[in-house]
């Protein structure tokens, strides 16, 4: 049970002073919250770092006040000045002095009252605010402060500034972030008090309040003191979170799983290639896993096209060698289906039995598939989300395999990972993982992110490929291209068309490649095909086999294509405002070409002029097709931490983690971390039961949920 006293800051932000329901719909759009939470709670504004800070320290007099600087001055209010009448565009200027000079006040579209009230003729007001110089007068517009001189001390001196969403304004912020902090108990030191010392760390409620209500402009730095303490406190979460989950993943008694060999065997005959080394380096680290009495939870990493669904394969044909069953999850219904063709030729040959369970499969089909499952009928179950529904019974279920796994959660990782065993005597066994990701994910975030997750990496490609010709060229030379398109569709070619991610002020992903759609109708008439997001499945599928067999040469489409499809004959991959994609992702689209004999080329669209980072993110890509290698300069590109290809690699986030020396912290939560567990390995003893507060500090859920079962 979370401790009470962390309570009030999982309360809805809803219950602090000046947070309506307008405000919270504010906040959920300003904050960043994690996944699954909907409304913004007291936490997620404790998280809600600021920016920077304003510095209203400078109390100068109006003859020494810097023209462009924030300053606070005291002052007489000697005349107002409204607009003329019928004029609302002149401004409503007030006359102020002090012993060395006078100060205009100005107000544009002012509302009359307020002003009034404020700041009443013949007495004197503190005003802060940015001033300018304007016509030899010192000016400032709209102070962002006016208070009486017996209320001086209600001016923040060193102000927080937040990311805001319009219609949201700081000063809501500020006071909602102040009543966060003031919620946040009292709790028992959780770091290592030589540690804290030898960096000059504040406690945890000194470090959330000084970059709340800063004491000093270098509190709110990532670099300072406060910031570093709580960056590392969420590494050191993480960290225990990953290993609590490892931890437990190893005691807990998997089945040794070995295979006589002859499935495998009969599948390798069949195959039309033999097998790179990376494939089976990584095949044999599978069946050793697999044979081992624990459960095992394998990363397998490999570009797209890679040759990962083999590897697969030879995965579940072990389970099915030794009387069990496997399961394959895809992420998509087209996924799935592509899944479910290429294996079935060679199911046949080694006569596995297959099924498949997406959506899709209602009503009879369905019951049917569900009952040769239950029965062990069904040696290999192929699907979507659906294959760990509650009502999914399998007889034997050894391995699951997850592909493009980042596109699920935790939670259905286990949910179908617990399918395992039923058979068994049900409840604990718990089946063996293969996670299978085409994101190359450099070591720093796999440690993060995965802990010592046991990886296998397919680091070559299988031989014969063409290398790809990637190009970066401007959107306004799209007409050449399309000339070019055209003579290379004589030849045969096929064409991804890949329209842009959209900027949310913009039309709809759909709208723009509805647009793209038409206009290269204009061209090519029938022979340009779309897909999208919003179709049936049933309509995706015909889509894609019209594309599969040639019958369609150009396929328009949001970036539902990005995983896995399969097209061979496909060589021309266009992407259009390619600078708004990321490195990884662009990666990724362009692993859909490239897969048969063909020439192939990738033409990334770029919206002139470009940023930096975009320009080196392009060339990046017309130089390498190493996945790796572009991973790591996509991370170095982001910068030490942002730590997150997350976002996009689907990777939880981190909520204040992201600060120089990042790399040094996280090694050092990692040691602390594996220090903790060995000794306490449930969290139980003194500094154990403070570390929990931590974990639901930084809602490290899953781990949570396997002490609390401890
Ligand atoms: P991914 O890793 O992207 O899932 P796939 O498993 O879909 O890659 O493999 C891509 C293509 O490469 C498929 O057509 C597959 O048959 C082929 N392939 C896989 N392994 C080899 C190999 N060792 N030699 C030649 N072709 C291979
Ligand atoms: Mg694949």
């Amino acid at each position: 049970m979370r401790p009470n006293d962390l309570t009030p800051l999982f309360a809805s932000a809803g219950s602090l002073t000046g947070i309506g329901p307008r405000m919270l719909l504010l906040l959920k759009k300003a904050l960043r919250l994690p996944p699954g939470v909907t409304e913004p709670r007291v936490l997620d504004l404790l998280w809600h770092l600021p920016t920077g800070v304003i510095d209203r320290r400078a109390e100068p007099t109006v003859a020494v006040a810097v023209p462009g600087t924030i300053a606070t001055l005291k002052v007489r209010v000697l005349k107002h000045k409204p607009p003329p009448r019928g004029n609302d565009k002149a401004p409503y200027k007030i006359t102020c002095e002090d012993d060395t000079g006078r100060l205009e006040l100005v107000f544009f579209r002012a509302e009359r009252k307020f002003i009034e009230r404020q700041l009443p003729e013949g007495e004197e007001r503190y005003v802060s605010g940015r001033v300018e110089k304007y016509n030899d007068i010192l000016q400032m517009a709209h102070p962002d402060y006016i208070v009486p001189p017996d209320r001086r001390g209600e001016l923040p001196m060193l102000e927080p500034v937040y990311g805001l969403t319009a219609g949201l304004s700081g000063k809501v912020l500020v006071k909602a972030a102040r009543q966060a902090v003031e919620r946040v108990p009292e709790m028992d030191e959780w770091q290592d008090a030589a540690w804290l010392k030898s960096r000059g760390w504040p406690g945890f409620n000194n470090a959330v309040r000084r970059l709340h209500q800063p004491d000093d402009g270098t509190d709110v730095s990532t670099g300072g003191a406060p910031w570093q303490r709580l960056a590392f406190d969420e590494l050191l979460a993480g960290q225990l979170a990953l290993g609590l989950v490892r931890q437990s993943q190893k005691s807990q008694r998997g089945r040794s799983i070995v295979g006589d060999g002859r499935i495998r065997a009969r599948i390798a005959d069949a195959l039309p290639f033999s097998l790179t080394n990376s494939q089976r380096t990584a095949i044999g680290e599978i069946s050793d896993d697999m044979a081992a009495p624990n459960r095992m939870l394998r990363l397998l990493q490999g570009d797209v096209g890679s040759g990962k669904t083999v590897v697969a394969l030879m995965c579940m044909a072990i389970a099915v060698e030794a009387g069990a069953q496997a399961a394959l999850m895809a992420p998509t219904e087209v996924l799935a289906r592509q899944h479910m063709e290429t294996i079935a030729p060679f199911a046949e040959t080694a006569r596995l039995r297959l099924g498949l369970l997406t959506g899709r499969e209602k009503g009879k089909t369905r019951r049917e598939v569900l009952e040769r499952l239950a029965a062990g009928d069904i040696d290999i179950l192929i699907g979507t989300h659906a294959l760990f529904q509650p009502d999914v019974i399998y007889r034997d279920l050894a391995v699951a395999v997850i592909d493009e796994q980042h596109r699920f959660g935790v939670h259905q990782r286990l949910a179908l990972q617990s399918k395992g065993g039923a058979a068994q005597g049900g409840v604990g066994s718990g089946a063996d993982v293969l996670a299978m990701t085409a994101t190359p994910i450099p070591r720093t975030l796999l440690m993060t992110h995965y802990g010592d997750l046991d990886v296998s990496r397919l680091t070559e490609k299988p031989p014969g490929r063409k290398p790809i010709t990637t190009k970066a060229v401007p959107l306004d030379t799209m007409e050449r291209l399309i000339e070019r398109i055209r003579a290379q569709l004589t030849e045969g070619a096929q064409v991804y068309w890949v329209c842009p991610l959209i900027e949310s002020s913009e039309k709809s992903e759909l709208a723009a490649a509805e647009e793209r759609h038409a206009h290269l109708k204009q061209t090519f008439g029938d022979a340009v095909g779309l897909l999208h997001g919003a179709m049936s499945g049933a309509e995706k599928d015909a889509t894609m086999a019209a594309f599969s067999e040639n019958r369609l040469k150009i396929l328009v489409s949001t970036t539902v294509i990005e995983v896995g499809v399969n097209v061979p004959n496909a060589n021309i991959m266009v992407i259009e405002h390619a600078e708004r994609f990321g490195i990884a992702q662009l990666h990724q689209l362009r692993g859909r070409v490239g897969r048969g004999t063909r020439e192939s080329f990738c033409m990334l669209l770029y919206k002139a002029p470009l940023g930096e980072t975009a320009r080196q993110r392009l060339e990046m890509m017309e130089r390498t097709e190493d996945g790796f290698l572009i991973a790591e300069k996509d991370l170095e590109l982001r910068g030490g931490g942002e730590v997150l290809g997350a976002r996009q690699s689907g990777l939880p986030e981190f909520r204040v983690a992201d600060v120089p020396g990042f790399e040094t912290l996280l090694a050092v939560a990692r040691d602390d971390a594996q220090m903790v567990l060995q000794a306490d390995p449930h969290l139980e003893g003194a500094r154990g039961r403070k570390l929990r507060h931590l974990l639901y500090l930084f809602e490290c859920d899953e781990a949570v949920r396997l002490f609390r079962a401890a």
